[in-house]
């Protein structure tokens, strides 16, 4: 069995809609997940928006709008009568459910129950599709297995047999069909895996039914080497191995939601990232195979803080790291690039929501310094003990960019440099230049 996530431009149309169905029809075991249509749950946030702000006129005007959106879709999609007519009582149901929340009081519950209608729709409708085709297929809700604990962790146990149950009680079936992104929490109540997490949510399954392959379906023919919007001449990557993957995708790479790599490298289920709008399109396949040599891409992360202690006390001290780190700790932000000297530590962060606790502790160990507005630079690839060259041509690229900080040496997959976001395209560029 494979599991197969589509993303919201692979479903962001009645034509794309059409073209996922083929793909999905092809004999063999498939289990699909698919995202809510394109700019769908943008617009679900910013409806909840106006909801918290108590702004009722504009939260009905956009939820007409959308919902007229979705008419439109049926309208293109559906040929018969007969589903025509579903497929307005869907949207009109699911519409209905939202502007119940118009009235009342607007909670964090609330708000995630509203996002949670965007991947609801699009998989009634794509089964109603295959449906109206002919096309026998089995839609399974995540909310009856898909789940978190308290530390907002995937329940893999509760997962692996609810999501056994579903599939043991309509045996026989050639497609499954399920939400991405959205789930329950440990209380029961509908929650998300955040923004981007329906790859998270193929992974898990893809773990959870053992399969023997992920594919996540998007606009864009593999990881590329570089950020296509920054650089020209980019090139999609073959072949990458799990860890080179991850930091990619951790450090940039808008492809692939982060998170998703783990569950597929811890069983050992390859990756494949293919293109809707070019199926026959090889792709990247992510594996455990680490193949090759050298810098094989670049990516960039924004909105990064750095963050430097500077105390004479860590002067041959001991203990002085792990006190720092404890403050990152306590209050749950992690930290991404750390260099230290003799009496300094920088690290970087890009979670700020408690920065400013965090600099007051950090004052009592010595002086603080932030700084705003970075960007990390990662250089990705397989660097091997005996590779030579690599670190001065990226050094050699930089010479007329500022870099704040270095990282390297932490893995051999990984070289990191920090610099000005203002700088961020060039940096990209001149790497790009030189190493490719
Ligand atoms: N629809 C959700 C989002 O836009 C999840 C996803 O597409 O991965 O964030
Ligand atoms: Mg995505």
């Amino acid at each position: 069995m494979k599991v197969l996530k589509f993303g919201g431009t692979s479903v962001g149309s009645s034509s794309s809609i059409k073209e996922v169905a083929k793909l999905v029809n092809n004999n063999e075991v498939n289990f699909v997940v698919l995202s809510a249509m394109t700019g769908t749950t943008n617009e679900l946030v910013s409806i909840s928006d106006c909801l918290n702000n108590k702004d009722q006129q504009a939260a009905n005007a956009k939820i007409e709008k959308l919902e007229c959106n979705y008419y439109d879709v049926v309208n293109a999609l559906y040929s018969t009568n007969a589903f025509l007519e579903k497929g307005r009582e869907l949207i009109a149901c699911h519409f209905d459910y939202i502007k119940s929340f118009t009235q009342d009081m607007f909670t964090l519950y609330e708000e995630k129950a509203i996002l949670a209608q965007g991947e609801l729709i699009s998989t009634a409708l794509f089964h109603f599709f295959l449906q109206e085709q002919n096309i026998p297929s089995v839609l399974v809700s995540a909310l009856n297995f898909m789940r978190i604990d308290k530390q907002n962790e995937p329940d893999t146990f509760y997962i692996r047999e609810n999501l056994n149950r579903e599939m043991k009680a309509n045996p026989g079936v050639k497609i499954y069909i399920t939400q991405g992104f959205i789930c329950r929490n440990a209380f029961g109540e509908i929650d998300n895996l955040k923004r981007g997490g329906s790859d998270y949510s193929a992974s898990i399954i893809g773990q959870a039914l053992n399969a023997e392959e992920i594919q996540i379906w998007t606009d864009i023919d593999g990881m590329h080497n570089n950020d296509p919007r920054m650089v020209e001449n980019t090139k999609p990557l073959a072949q990458l191995s799990f860890d080179e993957a991850a930091e990619l995708a951790y450090f940039g790479a808008k492809i692939l939601h982060p998170s998703s790599i783990l569950p597929a490298k811890i069983a050992n289920i390859p990756v494949r990232l293919k293109n809707t709008m070019a199926p026959s399109a090889e792709g990247t396949l992510i594996s455990s195979e680490v193949v090759g040599e050298g810098i094989k891409a670049i990516a960039a992360k924004d909105e990064i803080t750095a963050i430097k202690i500077k105390s004479d006390r860590m002067l041959l001290a001991h203990g002085f790291l792990r006190k720092v780190f404890e403050i990152f700790e306590t209050y749950k932000t992690s930290i991404d690039m750390i260099t230290t000297s003799e009496v300094a530590v920088s690290v970087t962060i890009d979670d700020i929501r408690h920065l400013p606790q965090i600099v007051d502790e950090l004052k009592h160990y010595g002086m603080v310094e932030v700084d705003t507005e970075l960007s990390i630079i990662s250089i990705v690839g397989n660097f091997l003990n005996e590779s030579k060259g690599f670190a001065f041509q990226i050094f050699d690229s930089l010479q007329n960019i500022p870099v704040r900080m270095i990282s390297y040496g932490g893995s051999h997959h990984n070289v990191s440099v920090l610099v000005n976001t203002s700088d961020k395209k060039e940096a990209l560029n001149a790497i790009h230049n030189k190493v490719f």
